[in-house]
């Protein structure tokens, strides 16, 4: 099984994918995504209507002391509040059966975790974001090879284009936490860097389409 488990869709402020389109993409690469909206689980109602396989997440704001960083939660049920203390978050994400997830760890300008004290609590860390810099997912890397953490990767995609390029594959016959963590023991990581200038023609050109896509 492929998965990506870092996406956007349009129920992130910063992203036009419509969970269809997004659904008939995975579909037809045969990629599982995480769906993984900034503080919004509300695309994972029509995901679900599409019949494909993915994984329902958030991408959390929690706070670190007086800075704001980003944590994932795989297989959640609801959103936690925007702003609850990182330990707390972790809890939280917990006590819903959920994992934690550590997204572009090390990415100072993606607002990733950067406390190994916190990092050693995530279950998975994103060895490979592809906006992050070389330099910052080779320290995640880094990072979870020396504390033998499961690994994977995301795309991060907030633009359709960029879905596809970016996953993990695993030996995997069902969607659940503790499968999946297993399994990722043994993952094979697909990574390309998302193409900045492209990206930023399509950053350009949705703010003035999004209230038409
Ligand atoms: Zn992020
Ligand atoms: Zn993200």
């Amino acid at each position: 099984m492929k998965v990506d488990f870092h996406t956007h869709t349009l129920s992130s402020p910063d992203s036009p994918i419509s969970p269809e389109s997004l659904a008939s993409r995975a579909r037809e690469l045969g990629i599982v995504p995480a769906i993984t909206d900034h503080y919004s689980m509300a695309s994972i109602k029509r995901i679900k209507k599409t019949g494909i396989q993915f994984i329902a997440g958030e991408e959390l704001r929690v706070s670190v002391g007086k800075r704001g960083a980003d944590l994932i939660g795989l297989f959640m049920n609801e959103c936690i509040k925007k702003g609850t203390e990182v330990e707390e978050a972790m809890d939280l994400i917990r006590a819903q059966g959920a994992l934690i997830y550590a997204p572009h760890p090390f990415d100072s300008f993606r607002m990733g975790l950067r406390e190994e004290a916190l990092l050693k609590k995530a279950d998975i860390i994103e060895v490979f974001n592809a906006h992050s810099p070389d330099k910052s997912n080779a320290m995640a890397l880094e990072f979870a090879q020396k504390e033998n953490k499961a690994q994977a990767a995301g795309s991060d995609c907030h633009f359709l284009f960029e879905f596809g390029q970016t996953y993990t594959e695993i030996e995997l016959d069902e969607l659940e936490p503790k499968k999946l963590l297993a399994a990722l023991k043994k993952g094979k990581i697909t990574a390309k860097k998302s193409p900045r200038l492209r990206r930023l023609a399509h950053r350009a050109l949705s703010s003035v389409l999004k209230p038409f896509i």
